[in-house]
């Protein structure tokens, strides 16, 4: 059926980005670092500051970092609270979250953080069961995305927070073509020069390509059930955050 051959699609989808992230999961912050000229520290800077975790509380506040990786965004959240967020950070990719776990043992508050392995499409964890959610650079990897929000907007609590923090389209006259030329004629390179092959990072250039514009993808979180949809350029909106609440 056609149904049936999109599933097949979907599922491929999945195993390309599996092997691209346990090829590289030693090498990738290094690789982050060289793709971005330093900047994805920037975005992800500004994204836990709007965040704003508390620095106490009555209650725990828990955060689930979505395609946390090795981490970074867990141990920002968790050094902006000071020690009080406890963050679960969760990946499909158990190399990923195998590095994760390594680097973790350096934090400043290494007890606040774990690590558990899973589908941002299908989440073992319980309803209503945090106060936010961060999906940094992860959401466009996912081959169901209307999935991944609608378990995101299960697992948290009501008055929790969404933030998504992706590619996105560059909208700045000028700076879209240096951005594509850049991205065709550099990134798949350097992938082959740190990790031996090209071909999945010409794939993760076209995945950012395909990735919905920031109003479509507002319209899916909203979609989801969130409420307050924001929409926040980075850099000329090579990045974009968005932020949505659960009321
Ligand atoms: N959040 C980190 C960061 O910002 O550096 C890592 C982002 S990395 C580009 C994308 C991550 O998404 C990978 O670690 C990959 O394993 C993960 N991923 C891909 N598909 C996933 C899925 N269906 N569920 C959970 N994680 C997934």
């Amino acid at each position: 059926t056609h149904f049936g051959e999109q599933e097949v699609a979907l599922e491929d989808k999945q195993g390309l980005v599996n092997a691209v992230f346990h090829g590289v999961a030693d090498r990738y912050d290094l690789m982050n670092d060289l793709m971005s000229g330093g900047i994805h520290r920037v975005w992800k800077d500004a994204m836990v500051a709007d965040l704003a975790p508390p620095k106490q509380g009555t209650r725990p506040w828990r955060v689930l970092d979505m395609a946390g990786g090795t981490g970074d965004i867990a141990e920002r959240i968790i050094n902006a609270s000071v020690g009080y967020a406890e963050v679960v950070v969760s990946d499909i990719n158990s190399d990923m979250l195998r590095v994760g776990a390594e680097r973790a043992k350096s934090w400043r508050f290494p007890a606040q953080a774990s690590f558990v392995e899973a589908n941002a499409e299908e989440l073992p964890f319980e309803n209503k069961s945090f106060d936010a959610y961060t999906i940094a650079f992860g959401i466009r990897n996912v081959p169901r995305i209307e999935k991944a929000l609608g378990e995101a907007h299960r697992v948290l609590k009501r008055g929790g927070r969404l933030m998504v923090l992706e590619f996105s389209q560059v909208d700045v006259p000028g700076l879209d073509t240096i951005y594509r030329a850049f991205s065709d004629s550099l990134i798949p390179p350097m992938g082959r020069l740190v990790t031996g092959d090209a071909q999945p990072y010409q794939y993760l250039v076209e995945s950012i390509r395909k990735f919905p514009a920031p109003s479509a993808f507002t319209t899916m979180i909203a979609d989801a059930g969130f409420k307050r949809v924001t929409h926040t350029p980075y850099s000329g909106n090579i990045a974009a955050l968005f932020s949505a609440w659960k009321i």
